[in-house]
């Protein structure tokens, strides 16, 4: 078992459990499909490590922009979109279950990724080998919760 759906333990010592919420910053702008650990117990929450810092670096982006938004955490990081891809229908699954679903999902990105990258190359496509790069940076960032899968990704 990673150490993904482990979760940590609250500080009034009950398990956490990971879900996806929705985060409000400053009553305009809603974040779906953010992964955090919910103490089951005293309703005390973790942004997941790996995506806290995109988070805060989206809500400095936005910060000071008078819109209004609703944005979905899944469509703008590629880590978050295959945890929310997995964790649908998950209900009726164990655990151990749903993180080898998770595995396979999150190698299948990367495999689909690099496929791609292939193409952008032979292209000599800079802008689309930079943009797939990016997504392929995101997806690294959550592999350290996958140890197994520690070697995947080597530039
Ligand atoms: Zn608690």
């Amino acid at each position: 078992m990673g150490d993904l759906f482990k979760g940590s333990h609250c500080t009034c010592g009950q398990k956490m459990n990971l879900e996806l919420r929705m985060l409000i910053h400053q009553k305009k702008t809603r974040i779906y499909d953010v992964p955090v650990y919910v103490c089951e117990h005293c309703e005390h929450y973790e942004v997941l490590k790996p995506v806290k810092p995109y988070v805060v670096q989206y809500i400095a982006a936005i910060d000071g922009s008078l819109e209004h938004a609703d944005v979905s955490l899944a469509e703008m990081n590629e880590s978050v979109h295959v945890l929310y891809s997995v964790l649908q229908g998950a209900d009726q699954e164990t655990e151990a279950e749903v993180f080898a679903r998770f595995k396979e999902a999150f190698d299948d990105r990367v495999n689909m990724l690099l496929d791609l990258f292939g193409c952008a190359r032979k292209m000599k496509d800079d802008d689309w080998m930079r943009e797939i790069q990016e997504r392929l940076e995101q997806l690294s960032e959550f592999a350290v919760l996958l140890p197994e899968n520690s070697n995947f990704y080597a530039r």
